[in-house]
C-alpha cells in the first residue's frame, strides 16, 4: 500500500496546485488524477492583470489586454485594469513542474471509496489499490468524490457559449477586451421584458482571431447552451457579422452558489470541492494560487505532531479555508448574487454601471474576494449610497432567498460581536 503524508485526489487547477504547495513545505505527497496527468485542462481561465502580478507569475498570461472596458448603456465604461486569459499549457507546466521539484508521486486512476482511521484515510481506486495517508485532500471538481456539503436548495449556475475564430468584420474593437457588453439593441421589446438579460465576453486574440462568449451570469435552472448560442448570433447578426471560420467552441457551466462544505469532516477539499468558486463573480483559479500556501502551512504545521489525528488536521484545515470571516462573506456575497439573479435588465444594467462606478480598490476587491468583511460592507453601502433611486428601490427588496442570506450573515456577524475580547484578537 502507497503511505503518504498528504494524499490529493484530482490533478485541475486545484490538485496540482495545493499538490505543489504541500510538497513545497517538504511533506511526502501522493496525488491521483482521473486524465493523464499532462493532458490539457479542457476550460480556458481568465483573471485581471494585476492579480497575477501580486503573485510574481504575469509571465502565465497566454493573452493580456491593457484596453478592457463594458457596456451598461450606449457609451463604453473603461476599467482602467488589464485582463487576460491563461495559457493554460503554461500553467499546468508550471505547476506540475513545482509538483515535480517536491516530488509529488502521481498516480493514474479513479478514487472509489474512502475509509478514516484515527491516523490515516485509505483510499481505494476503482482497480482496487489502496493508498494511505495521514490527510486526504479532495479536489475532484465541483461535484466531489468525498466531501459532504450542507443541505440546500436549488443551485444557480454561470453558463456561457463562446466562439474563437474569424469573423465576417471585428466584433470587438482592435486590441480591446469587452468584460461585460450589456447592450441588447438586437432584442425584441419582448425578448428584453420576458427572457433573461445575458451579457457579451469578447476579445481581439490579434492575427484577425477574435474570441466571443454570450453569458449568463447566474441562473436556477441555468440557460441551455442553444439558447446561449442563438443569443450570440443574432447579437452578431443585429451588427452585420458572420462567423467565416471556428477555431474553437467553448461551452462553459459551472456552479456559483454551491452550499458550504460541512467543516467537521475527516477530510479536507480545495477548489470547486471546497465550494471556493466566488458565489457573485465565479472567479475561482487567482483565490487558488493565493490561498494554496495559507492552506499547505496549516496541514504541514498540523502534521509536525506524530500524534495528530486525521480528523483534528482536516478541522485546523477547514478552519483555514472557512474562517468565521470567509463565512460571514459567503454569505453577503450569496445575498449580492441574488439580488442580481432577480434584477431585470435595467437593473442589472444599472446595477453594473454603478458596480463599477466605486472606487476600483472596491470593486476590485470585491470580484478577488480580497477585502475584509467591514471593507465589503463598506463597498456595499457606497453602491447603495450612490446607485439611481429604482436601483435602490431593487435593493431594498426582499422578495425571496436573500432575507435568508443576509440573516445567517447577521447571525454570524452578532456572535462574532459577543465573542470575548481574547478570541477576536486570534
Ligand atoms: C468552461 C469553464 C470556464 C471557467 N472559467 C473560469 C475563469 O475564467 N476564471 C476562473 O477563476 N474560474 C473559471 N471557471 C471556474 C473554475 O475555475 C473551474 O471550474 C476550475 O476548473 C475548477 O477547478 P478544480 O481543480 O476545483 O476542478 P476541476 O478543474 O474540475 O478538476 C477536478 C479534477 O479531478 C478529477 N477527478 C474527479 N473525480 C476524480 C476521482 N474520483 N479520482 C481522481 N480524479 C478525479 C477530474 O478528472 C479533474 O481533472 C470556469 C469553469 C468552467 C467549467
Amino acid at each position: 500500500m502507497f503511505d503518504f503524508d498528504a494524499f490529493v485526489i484530482g490533478s485541475g487547477p486545484a490538485g496540482t496546485i495545493i499538490a505543489a504547495a504541500l510538497s513545497e513545505r517538504g511533506l511526502r505527497v501522493g496525488g491521483m488524477t482521473a486524465r493523464q496527468l499532462r493532458q490539457v485542462w479542457p476550460n480556458t481561465y481568465g483573471i485581471w492583470q494585476d492579480e497575477l502580478e501580486a503573485l510574481g507569475l504575469k509571465e502565465l498570461l497566454g493573452h493580456c489586454w491593457e484596453n478592457c472596458g463594458s457596456y451598461f448603456g450606449r457609451d463604453r465604461v473603461d476599467h482602467h485594469r488589464g485582463y487576460g486569459l491563461f495559457d493554460k499549457v503554461k500553467l499546468q507546466n508550471y505547476l506540475l513542474a513545482k509538483c515535480e521539484a517536491g516530488g509529488v508521486v502521481w498516480q493514474q486512476g479513479k478514487a472509489k471509496s474512502i475509509e478514516h482511521e484515527s491516523h490515516r484515510s485509505i483510499v481505494t481506486t476503482t482497480e482496487g489499490e489502496m493508498i494511505s495517508a495521514r490527510v486526504v485532500i479532495d479536489a475532484s471538481g465541483h461535484e466531489p468524490m468525498f466531501v459532504k456539503r450542507q443541505a440546500q436548495g436549488a443551485i444557480a449556475y454561470q453558463t456561457a457559449y463562446g466562439i474563437v475564430g474569424h469573423f465576417s468584420a471585428p466584433p470587438v474593437d482592435p486590441q480591446q477586451f469587452v468584460f461585460m457588453d450589456f447592450r441588447s439593441e438586437h432584442l425584441s421589446e419582448t425578448e428584453r421584458a420576458n427572457e433573461p438579460p445575458t451579457f457579451l465576453y469578447a476579445g481581439d486574440f490579434g492575427e484577425d482571431v477574435y474570441f466571443v462568449e454570450e453569458t449568463s451570469l447566474a441562473m436556477s435552472p441555468p440557460l441551455s447552451f442553444e439558447f446561449l448560442e442563438r443569443r450570440l448570433h443574432n447579437r452578431l447578426a443585429a451588427r452585420g457579422i458572420s462567423v467565416t471560420a471556428v477555431h474553437e467552441v467553448e461551452r462553459v457551466i459551472f456552479p456559483m452558489t454551491l452550499p458550504l462544505p460541512d467543516l467537521h469532516q475527516p477530510i479536507v477539499a480545495f477548489g470547486g470541492a471546497a465550494s471556493m468558486v466566488h458565489p457573485a463573480s465565479g472567479y475561482l483559479v487567482g483565490a487558488l494560487l493565493r490561498r494554496a500556501p495559507g492552506l499547505a502551512e496549516v496541514i504541514a504545521t498540523a502534521l509536525k505532531d506524530p500524534q495528530a489525528e486525521t480528523a483534528a488536521i482536516a478541522r485546523v484545515a477547514w478552519q483555514e479555508l472557512w474562517n468565521p470571516d470567509r463565512l460571514r462573506k459567503y454569505y453577503l456575497y450569496r445575498f449580492g448574487l441574488e439580488k442580481l439573479m432577480r434584477f431585470d435588465e435595467v437593473l442589472l444594467k444599472q446595477h453594473f454601471d454603478t458596480f463599477f462606478s466605486l472606487p476600483q480598490s472596491q470593486w476590485a476587491g470585491f470580484l478577488a474576494d480580497g477585502l475584509s468583511t467591514p471593507e465589503l460592507l463598506a463597498a456595499m453601502v457606497r453602491l447603495f449610497a450612490t446607485a439611481p433611486n429604482s436601483l435602490r428601490w431593487g435593493l431594498m427588496q426582499f422578495p425571496g432567498w436573500e432575507g435568508n442570506l443576509l440573516w445567517q450573515f447577521l447571525s454570524l456577524q452578532s456572535a462574532r460581536a459577543s465573542e470575548p475580547m481574547a478570541s477576536k484578537s486570534l
